[in-house]
């Protein structure tokens, strides 16, 4: 048996917190349709790494799905048009990024060429590993967990690095996040078969999907797509325990393998390659289907939506727009966030488009947020308790605060994986994980000007 052996952990990791999971408000919806905006905000930084160059100008007439802006170097993405219509401009607008974030600018008009119509299945199985990675590089393919890492880069290791396992991230730890369940409740044959051409491309024959137990829909569906499949040789699920951040990278490998990344490396230092669900069933469709990344499915939940639910939207949407659709919301949001409320970021907007990253919008009133000074560090270690890095956040945080800079690098800021757990712990209400991200700056700054 493939798999004798070589699945560990199932402890799990140190540390790690609980919050309340409120997936309820969109839990189990099935996924509906946001129509196609008329105008459509697409950033060219929608990616780790360089924007992307343009190949578009005002005026131009796009077609849906056509490129408008080419990845620029090794660590950057293809951009694609996600609805047909003219170019009205290439121009900033704020996004989750930046206030201002160069994006073109697309009025919606004309044929839809991709839309409704059945797709050309392509039998990926003849095709070469060099083959399918350019489908996926073509398609603008980033990790959809959040991340947004260039997903061809992600699946090209170095020379000298050897990957034996493929994980596939079905934990979606986040409160209120529910996507990537209803995806794998949804489609676990598709993503069945964007596993097999993701472990084609990286060359492995083994890949364990780990996803948290409090989505037992979602591990049914796939327990039995697998045997249906008689996938059970290479392909394993693992039902991992509820506990926040279970989906990060590193903890996720330690759960399912029982290896440590080591201080300062990556998945594949231990021979592993991580992707999301989303992420996955994207690879499929850019390889079966030739289809670029333009729409995704995302959450938009929250105590005070009208319909929270499980949305494909297309790339390039506004919030706003989506919020026209979908009955708008009960009160004024005190907070938005676009991601999950322990790793998401915060929006001062609703005139900012969703992009390929977006895993969810959640709103809040005011009633649902803290907005208390903080207080100074009474020493209680719960942070301690909680950081899955093994890191000191207390002091790393008074570190960042009193401006000791050689003291915050020997606490390893590096390190923190900015889960938020420590911040979510903290009895002094402490923006613990602030501070870190700021310390981190500090010290790329100190040894820029060295
Ligand atoms: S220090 Fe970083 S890794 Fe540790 S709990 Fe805080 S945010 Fe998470
Ligand atoms: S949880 Fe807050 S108060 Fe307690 S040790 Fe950490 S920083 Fe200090």
């Amino acid at each position: 048996m493939l798999f004798r052996g070589f699945i560990r952990g199932f402890s799990g990791f140190k540390g790690g917190i609980h919050p309340p999971e409120n997936k309820f408000f969109s839990e189990g919806k099935e996924f509906s349709y946001i129509s196609i905006p008329h105008t459509c905000f697409i950033p060219l930084q929608q990616h780790l790494g360089k924007p992307a160059k343009p190949v578009v100008e005002e005026g131009q007439s796009v077609e849906e799905g056509q490129l408008i802006a080419e990845a620029d170097g090794f660590i950057s993405a293809n951009v694609h048009s996600s609805v047909p219509g003219k170019v009205a401009g290439i121009r900033s607008h704020p996004t989750v990024y930046s206030t201002r974030t160069q994006c073109v600018i697309i009025e919606t008009e004309g044929a839809f060429s991709a839309t409704s119509k059945t797709s050309q299945v392509e039998n990926w199985e003849t095709l070469s590993r060099e083959e399918l990675l350019s489908r996926i590089k073509d398609a603008g393919i980033v990790g959809l967990g959040g991340a947004a890492f260039p997903t061809a880069v992600k699946l090209s290791p170095p020379q000298g690095k050897t990957i034996d396992t493929l994980i596939v991230n079905g934990a979606e730890c986040e409160p209120y996040l529910t996507v990537d369940d209803m995806l794998m409740r949804t489609f676990p044959g598709e993503i069945l078969e964007g596993i097999r051409v993701t472990m084609k491309v990286l060359g492995v024959d083994k890949a364990i999907i780990g996803i948290e137990k409090n989505k037992p829909e979602a591990i049914a569906n796939l327990k039995h797509a697998i045997t249906e499949n008689k996938l059970s040789h290479s392909i394993a699920l693992v039902a991992l325990q509820t506990k926040y951040p279970q989906g990060a990278e590193k903890q996720l490998i330690k759960a399912l393998l029982g290896r440590e990344v080591p201080s300062g490396g990556l998945p594949m230092d231990v021979r592993a390659v991580v992707q999301n669900v989303g992420t996955i069933y994207a690879i499929r469709e850019a390889v079966l289907f030739k289809k670029p990344l333009y729409e995704r499915y995302i959450t938009v939940s929250g105590p005070i939506v009208q319909k929270p639910g499980n949305y494909k939207v297309r790339l390039g949407t506004r919030i706003s727009d989506i919020l026209d659709e979908i009955g708008g919301l009960t009160e004024e949001p005190a907070k938005v966030i676009m991601g999950g409320p322990m790793c998401g970021i915060a929006l001062d907007s609703l005139e900012i488009p969703i992009v390929k990253g977006t895993s969810g919008i959640l709103f809040f009133g005011k009633k649902n947020v803290y907005n208390d000074a903080y207080l100074p560090c009474i020493r209680c270690g719960r942070c301690v308790s909680a950081c899955p890095a093994g890191l000191l956040p207390c002091d790393l945080s008074v570190a960042v605060e009193r401006g000791m800079n050689d003291a915050l690098e020997a606490l390893k800021p590096f390190d923190c994986i900015m889960c938020g757990s420590c911040t979510y712990v903290c009895p002094s209400r402490r923006p613990i994980s602030h501070f870190i991200k700021l310390g981190q700056q500090r010290l790329k700054s100190r040894s820029a000007a060295k």
